[in-house]
């Protein structure tokens, strides 16, 4: 007997053109071999039909990767009731059900394209380290199927790549839906499954990355047929970083690449997982390591070299003194916890043994910038603290004296403000009236001072996020594919 499957694709193709021209109906992706029905809420995909030879195992849990079939024997597995209340599968089994689902009020959401597109992206192992460029080749393919102008600017040493697509108007002021593509590593991490299949287990989708931050990536990319329908109004854009996890490097590129080709677009919305509320503001993370390098001796002849530990410690407590600075130069609006901005001496390693004067030393530090105002103090400070006292001392005995600060990384902050399109647009879309502050450090402060507007509002909780069994429920993809909905919606003309 045929499965379903295969009876469903040919109802399908029967269907008259002007019916699959109909915004509610339309097939997507052929390349995949599969063809998607748009039909309400909560209906599905019903079905794919593989191509596979053999086909994928009736037992294996993983969705194919190259047609995305899933388990061969088990299709109607994947089915989730849809807003009827009945499985996709018996709402499109007869030609009046079809009929009935072409009835359907409005296009919104696509929970089995997110939930088999986010199986696929978690099999990238996307570890910062890594290459995304596979997987970045995969979403453009995806993007340009629907309909969706696709730009990749790769870095330096072409191993990694940002992606920036478009759909809709080719103009300024647009909606950004940015994630980033890497994850942090699973080494040393007890994991129940393989990190990098995706399992589905009590409404809950595993591996790592499926909150921190594919799922949200999956949401976005599942519904851009339905962005391309749609939006007429005002652009929508993909942007999909790499090396967020390790310092935002990529974000700052794109930001770069886009000022380079004059696109200004005027909304971020960040889908790092927040539970799906609003987040408009978190403090920057800037880490430094800063090395002194001076003269070594004998203990007992301190003058005759240049201790590097007690020039550390000197610039030690210096950022004591600029920590008490900070509280006094809190804003006095700030819902931070605590409302300042902090300064945290991390390590202070230096010197080889007790009667050796120390040649080298250094120093681990960060600060935590409720804004931006404060980390330029902060560093223009220290800078003429080293040149005008440090350095000039240390090289009265050897002019090879050395202080070197590494930037290990500069995250900005999201500065709250009162006016704020992304925040009022989110609020709009989530039906919620509050946005709060959090500890966490992302990608939005960049587009902030790029002259966006920006807020964090994605699916899955920041307490999965780096964690084994790392997981986003559907119930959350969900919510956010309605927020994605209501945002086509709002940008159709
Ligand atoms: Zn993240």
């Amino acid at each position: 007997m045929r499965c379903l499957a295969h009876r469903f694709l040919n109802l399908v193709t029967k269907i008259p053109l002007f019916a699959l021209s109909d915004q509610k109906f339309f097939p997507l992706n052929k390349s995949f071999h599969e063809i998607t029905v748009y039909c309400g809420p909560k209906c599905i995909r019903p079905t794919f039909e593989c191509r596979h030879n053999p086909p994928p195992s009736p037992h294996q849990s993983q969705f194919c990767n190259t047609c995305r079939c899933g388990p061969a024997a088990t299709p109607l597995d994947r089915q989730i009731p849809c807003h009827k209340g009945l499985t996709a599968a018996r709402q499109i089994n007869t030609v009046a059900g079809l009929l009935d689902m072409l009835e359907e009020p409005d296009v919104t959401t696509q929970l089995s394209d997110t939930v088999a597109l986010l199986g696929d992206l978690i099999a990238f192992p996307t570890v910062s380290e890594l290459s995304n460029l596979d997987m970045i080749a995969y979403l453009a393919h995806l993007l340009e199927q629907s309909g969706a102008q696709v730009d990749i600017y790769h870095d330096d040493i072409g191993h990694k790549a940002n992606l920036f697509a478009t759909i809709g108007p080719q103009k300024d002021g647009g909606i950004v839906l940015s994630g980033h593509s890497d994850v942090v590593p699973v080494a040393e991490q007890d994991w129940s499954s393989p990190p990098f299949e995706m399992i589905e287990h009590d409404g809950r989708l595993y591996g790592r990355g499926t909150c921190d931050m594919k799922g949200f990536i999956a949401a976005a990319v599942s519904m851009a047929p339905y962005f391309n329908q749609i939006v007429r109004d005002r652009p929508v854009h993909f942007a999909f970083t790499y090396d967020e996890e390790v310092g935002c490097f990529g974000a700052r590129a794109l930001v770069e690449s886009l000022r380079e080709k004059g696109i200004t677009p005027g909304v971020a919305i960040i889908g790092e997982p927040t539970s799906m509320r609003i987040i408009e503001g978190h403090k920057g993370c800037y880490e430094y390591t800063t090395r002194f390098s001076g003269l070594a001796g004998h203990g007992s002849s301190p003058d005759r070299g240049v201790n590097a530990v007690e020039y550390a410690v000197r610039y030690v407590t210096r950022l004591l003194s600029l920590k008490e600075e900070l509280r006094k130069r809190s804003p006095e609006s700030s819902r931070f916890a605590p409302p300042w901005s902090t300064i945290n001496t991390g390590s202070l390693i230096g010197g080889v043994a007790h009667n050796v004067i120390a040649s080298h030393a250094q120093v681990e530090w960060e600060m935590r910038p409720v804004q931006a105002s404060d980390a330029e103090f902060v560093k223009h400070d220290l800078h003429s603290f080293c040149e005008e006292e440090l350095l000039p001392a240390m090289r009265a005995i050897c002019p090879d004296a050395e202080i070197a600060t590494e930037v290990i990384g500069e995250v900005e902050g999201l500065e709250p403000a009162d006016s704020n399109e992304a925040r009022n647009i989110v609020m709009e879309l989530t039906g919620s009236n509050s946005a709060d502050v959090v500890p966490f450090g992302t990608e939005a402060g960049i587009f902030q001072s790029f002259g966006m507007s920006a807020v964090v509002c994605g699916p899955g909780s920041i307490e999965q996020a780096h964690k084994p069994d790392e997981y986003v429920s559907i119930d959350q993809l969900q919510q956010c594919l309605d927020m994605l909905g209501r945002l086509g919606r709002k940008l159709a003309a």
